[in-house]
């Protein structure tokens, strides 16, 4: 059995009208009012004369808008190409010319971070916030029901930006079939007419759409919270009495830290997920000690290669793992010549599942680099992280080969020494990244957040650490900051630091 989003969106507006599908800031549209306008938005891109297959971009923070506008792209066969607003205006035209949509929705803070490449952006701006009246979305929304459109397996659903995190971001295209798994996914989470998802996370992201489908699927109730702050978080999920929700690990340890976090009542926590970057043990053994429900991690790439799932709630003693492959996907690790390594070596963690990405949009030789083939000649997606499988399956990350150091011959994994550093009382936030250095190739540099009360200095720091660990793990230099630089969904970015570093010091 296949169905679309679309298809199930009506399904519910039919059997529970009146159920709330999303709500932000006190506003609500119920699965009839959203269904309504979703088929609005359809008919109004027909109208506007985009056919089946076309892309329409959505550049913007969370909001209602937002999500009718994913939707009734959907319904009318489009794709959808949801970018990230925290991209560079080079970078969003980029994006734009790459996924050749033909709209593009926006709202005003957006609009006004497009100033300067305003010129050169060649298809109509709609606002979504109504930020511009006479280009706003309820004067565009149409006053009718659209003309039905066919969906099939492999009509196309997004295409969606990697994060950039290493690299320059490279279109990743799901279509329905592959959205319909993460559907179906849902229902083992315990997703449904009841769930309450609080999401705080940007919808350009795939870490949030593994989210968001399972709740508007399963006809659960969505409620959106704009930028994220704990305290609202907390005040949110006792609020709604949310059931589900996807969190970053930064924003796991921003709530986790809160002095009043065992004031609010959060038993009606079912489920809870992480993706998208390390989630220390410690930190997952708190949560699972005081925060009710389910822990859920996963660890996986946009390109959708294989993934794996640690339950950590039925693993305590495997928290510093990302836990092991779902069903029908395959992971194996390999060296740097692409041989295959066995059990317990490590190396790059390379994929294969059925929700693969068939490529990069417009980048043959990128894809290339990412696939890897066993001998069988079975596809695999390159992972790029560095990372090694213990006896009972469990996959352990370590770094991304890209932020691996190499110091005078020796491997070092930045994730050992920022697992010493973590353990200083003083800090707050560490990472590690490798450095130039004449002697060494390369060497490695601490950054640390101080916790906000403390006063020890960098130099004391690093004496602590260089007497703890072996001579080729030493620090060279560590040094304080007021907040490591992080993506939009909470990846510390290293490539940032390590130019940082080079204008400072280098
Ligand atoms: P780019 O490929 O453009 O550099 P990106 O790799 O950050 O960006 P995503 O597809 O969003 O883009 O992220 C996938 C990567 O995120 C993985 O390759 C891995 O490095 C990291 N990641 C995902 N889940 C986890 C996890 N549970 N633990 C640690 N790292 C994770
Ligand atoms: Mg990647």
């Amino acid at each position: 059995p296949f169905t679309t989003l679309p298809t199930l969106l009506g399904l519910h507006a039919t059997h529970r009208p009146d159920h709330p599908a999303v709500i932000q800031d006190g506003h609500s549209l119920s699965y009839a009012q959203l269904n309504q306008q979703v088929d609005r938005a359809a008919a109004a891109l027909q109208r506007d004369g985009l056919q089946p297959g076309d892309a329409v971009a959505i550049c913007a923070a969370n909001s209602i808008p937002y999500v009718i506008m994913f939707l009734g792209a959907l319904r009318a066969g489009m794709v959808v190409a949801p970018l990230a607003p925290s991209s560079t205006p080079e970078g969003l035209l980029t994006m734009l010319r790459d996924s050749a949509a033909r709209l593009f929705f926006v709202d005003g803070a957006v609009e006004q971070a497009l100033e300067p490449v305003a010129g050169k952006i060649d298809i109509p701006l709609l606002s979504l916030d109504d930020s511009r009246p006479e280009q706003g979305l309820s004067g565009w929304l149409a006053d009718a029901r659209p003309s039905p459109v066919q969906l099939e397996a492999d009509t196309l659903f997004n295409v969606i930006y990697s994060s950039g995190t290493t690299g320059e971001p490279k279109g990743i295209v799901h279509d329905h079939q592959m959205r319909w798994a993460h559907i179906q996914r849902g229902i083992a989470f315990g997703y449904g007419p009841d769930s309450v998802t609080l999401m705080s996370t940007p919808l350009y992201s795939n870490t949030t759409l593994v989210s968001f489908l399972p709740t508007i699927g399963l006809g659960g109730t969505l409620v959106l919270m704009g930028k994220f702050d704990a305290q609202k978080y907390l005040e949110l999920a006792q609020e709604y009495r949310a059931t589900h929700t996807m969190l970053v690990p930064v924003q796991y340890q921003r709530i986790m830290a809160r002095e009043d976090f065992d004031r609010y009542d959060l038993s009606s926590f079912q489920m809870k997920f992480s993706t998208s970057a390390p989630f220390h043990g410690e930190l997952k053994a708190d949560i699972l000690a005081r925060w009710p429900g389910g822990l859920v991690e996963f660890y996986g790439m946009t390109e959708g290669g294989g993934s794996c799932m640690l339950v950590a709630h039925q693993h305590p003693h495997k928290l510093h793992t990302v836990g092991h492959p779902l069903d029908g996907h395959d992971m194996r690790v390999i060296d740097e010549d692409g041989n295959e390594l066995p059990r317990g070596e490590i190396g790059e963690v390379v994929g294969h599942s059925v929700a693969m990405m068939t490529g990069y949009l417009n980048k043959p030789e990128k894809t290339a680099e990412a696939e890897w083939y066993d001998s069988t000649g079975k596809r695999f997606i390159r992972t790029g992280d560095v990372g090694r499988f213990d006896e009972d399956g469990f996959l352990t990350l370590m770094d991304r080969r890209k932020d691996m150091i190499i110091s005078g011959g020796f491997n070092i994994y930045p994730s050992d020494l920022e697992a010493v550093l973590r353990q200083h009382p003083d800090l707050d936030d560490v990472t590690v990244i490798g450095v130039p250095s004449t002697s060494w190739g390369e060497t490695p540099v601490g950054y640390a957040v101080l916790k906000p009360a403390a006063s020890v200095s960098a130099e004391e720091i690093l004496q602590w650490f260089n007497a703890q660990v072996g001579k080729t793990q030493r620090l060279n230099r560590v040094i304080l900051t007021d907040e490591l630089p992080r993506s939009a969904i909470g990846k510390v970015l290293k490539r940032e630091l390590r130019d940082r570093f080079q204008e400072e010091f280098g």
